[in-house]
């Protein structure tokens, strides 16, 4: 059995309600007054409850809320960086007068708990933000949180009901269950990786720095609430797990999940991430350049010095403080500025947004960038999620906490691949087989349909929206026999399969459209516009989907509106030409001279 870490304040807090008293409590729930949470006061409260926000056993009072504020500490002293507040509504502060109690609930309607009152006050929203995000800008997602809720604070200790099953509940180990977990393994030097993104390579590295010299590492994603163009909890545990199942060792690696709402509080809150965790039993927190941050409001360091403003003891929790790593090409491997001797030209970098983009457009990351099993959630992620227009321009910086850096550089091998001769297929009546069925070839699949193409479906599992009478479904594992007698074979499988595709359509002559490489592409699908009889395409070479998506909008807004009356006189001036054997040399200037007296004739 191994000695855990003591949890902040010496005691791991419990506030759930003892299994004999929760009908009691909830009956006498209903007859109070009720405050309603918001998703992060909820987060908080189920730290509080679970004893990851061990001291606390409610939401802040006055004194503490100021100390806090203005020390960092609570009101006896204890380290403590963030302010863990109730705010109510007018309406709800005078339904509160003369109550010594009231019933927590969601939006829903659902109780959470009850809340001993024990100091009613009022925060100033700017002075908060100064103190705790280190600004008073609007645009920092933590300050607009903060102006856009009540100013009266609610302070008291809670009893809470239990849980309802919240999402990712296998995985939702309270402090306990992980201290337990982490004592039967043995470990003594655990370490924690917080994350609110997916994991790269460079992340993975970093996690495994720490993993040679520790007993073991817990894998501990944040699943509370994020800003909107984080990529969702849900998408992000799907890419763990695969990462988690074909890279880490299964007996030194704990994934679990870290209920808390992020604040964008920087240094403040990487603090909080590392006490947090202690009391989850991990020992090191892996704190990152700029971890917690948004945008450009805190400097990349300032969360490692947050941690020198304390002694070893009153934290009890180490912080393994790392540069941001990347993929050196000179190193050939995974390195970071304290390792590397190289410039940052060397360097594989993808900015947040780039990396986006090449999943919303289908294409791939490089592998030394992010492993293939990685991509593949994502990419269906963003297939799923992306509007199939044109990318919006992003407002909010992303930050990725153990950076992937901003330089944006192109993915493209170095050398250009060769120019492509356009062709367009009559598919119409052809057949055309589709290898996969994610949302990615659920699009291919809508764009070859319009053909008129016989469509084959081949893939293990298929979405119940990809049943239809015009589709024939083959379910399961690609053959290389499924291309005999197909024109065109769209590879929009994982990338192994893609490669098997490519070899199998080689050898039987057929062309290769693939989702996620154009270097296994012997066609490209371009992006088609047509409009009067007439079909414009434009190809990227695959290299950039989105780009020739933007350029068929442009030219979708430059072509004439009547193309239509365009074609018909060219028709018949081609067939009068024909008749009297006008040469080819004079055609251009007659049909020209012609499509203008179109418009002679129609007073503007
Ligand atoms: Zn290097």
């Amino acid at each position: 059995m191994s000695r855990l870490v003591d949890p902040h304040g010496g005691t791991l807090v419990d506030r759930f309600v003892p299994a004999d008293e929760v009908e009691g409590l909830r009956h006498r729930a209903e007859s109070l007054p009720q405050i309603t949470l918001d998703a992060r006061e909820q987060a908080d409260l189920e730290l509080i409850a679970t004893g990851a926000a061990s001291p606390l056993v409610g939401f802040l009072g006055a004194e503490d809320y100021r100390s806090v504020l203005e020390r960092l500490r609570l009101a006896d002293g204890t380290v403590w960086p963030l302010p863990f507040t109730l705010a109510v509504d007018d309406a709800t502060r005078d339904a509160l007068r003369g109550a010594s109690e009231a019933a927590l609930g969601d939006s829903n309607g659902r109780v959470w708990g009850v809340l001993r009152i024990e100091d009613v006050y009022t925060r100033d929203p700017l002075v908060e933000s100064r103190a705790v995000y280190g600004t008073e800008d609007p645009a920092h997602p933590g300050v607009a949180y903060l102006l856009g809720r009540p100013r009266t604070l609610v302070g008291g200790t809670v009893r809470v009901l239990p849980l309802p099953e919240l999402p990712f509940a296998r995985y939702r180990l309270t402090p306990r269950e992980l201290r337990r977990e982490i004592a039967a393994r043995g470990w003594q030097r655990v370490a924690g990786f917080q994350t609110r993104n997916p994991i790269h390579r460079a992340h993975e590295h970093l996690t495994k720095v720490a993993l040679e010299v520790t007993d073991g590492l817990v894998l501990h994603p944040l699943v509370g609430e994020t800003k909107g163009d984080d990529v969702p909890a849900s998408a992000r545990f799907q890419a763990y797990e695969a990462l988690v199942a074909g890279y880490y060792p299964k007996d030194r690696t704990i994934l679990a999940a870290f209920p808390a709402a992020m604040r964008y509080a920087g240094p403040r809150e990487a603090l909080f991430h590392a006490l947090a965790r202690k009391n989850y039993g991990i020992t090191h927190l892996l704190v990152g350049r700029d971890h917690a941050g948004v945008g450009k409001y805190y400097g990349p360091f300032d969360a490692h010095a947050m941690f020198d403003r304390f002694t070893p003891a009153e934290l009890g929790v180490t912080p393994i403080k790392l540069d941001a790593a990347f993929f050196c090409k000179a190193c050939g491997s995974l390195a970071s500025t304290r390792t590397c001797p190289h410039d940052a030209a060397d360097r594989l970098e993808l900015s947040g947004t780039r990396v986006r983009e090449i999943l919303r457009s289908g294409g791939d990351l490089p592998r030394e960038f992010t492993r293939v099993e990685v991509a593949e959630v994502l990419r269906a992620h963003y297939a799923a999620s992306a509007p199939a227009a044109a990318p919006s321009p992003v407002s909010v910086p992303v930050s990725v906490p153990v950076s992937v850096s901003e330089p944006i550089q192109p993915v493209a091998s170095a050398t250009a691949p060769p120019a492509l001769f356009p062709v367009f297929l009559k598919l119409s009546g052809r057949r055309v087989v589709v290898v996969g069925a994610g949302p990615v070839a659920a699009s291919k699949i809508k764009s070859v349909l319009d053909t008129g193409a016989q469509v084959t479906v081949i893939a293990p599992e298929v979405a119940p929206e990809l049943e239809r009478p015009d589709l024939t479904l083959v379910r399961r594992a690609f053959r290389p026999a499924d291309l005999d007698g197909a024109w065109l074979v769209v590879a929009a499988a994982p990338p192994e399969v893609n490669r098997e595709v490519r070899a199998a359509a080689e050898q039987r002559g057929v062309f290769v459209n693939a989702v996620d490489n154009p270097e296994t592409c012997s066609a490209y699908a371009g992006g088609v516009l047509t409009r009067g009889g007439v079909t414009v395409a434009v190809s990227s070479n695959g290299e950039a989907p989105a780009l020739a998506g933007l350029l068929r909008e442009a030219l979708e807004t430059v072509l004439p509106e009547d193309l239509e009356r365009w074609l018909v006189e060219a028709r018949a001036q081609r067939k009068k030409w024909r008749a009297e054997g006008v040469p080819m040399k004079k055609r251009r200037p007659l049909l020209l001279q012609a499509l203008n007296e179109l418009y002679a004739e129609t007073p503007q």
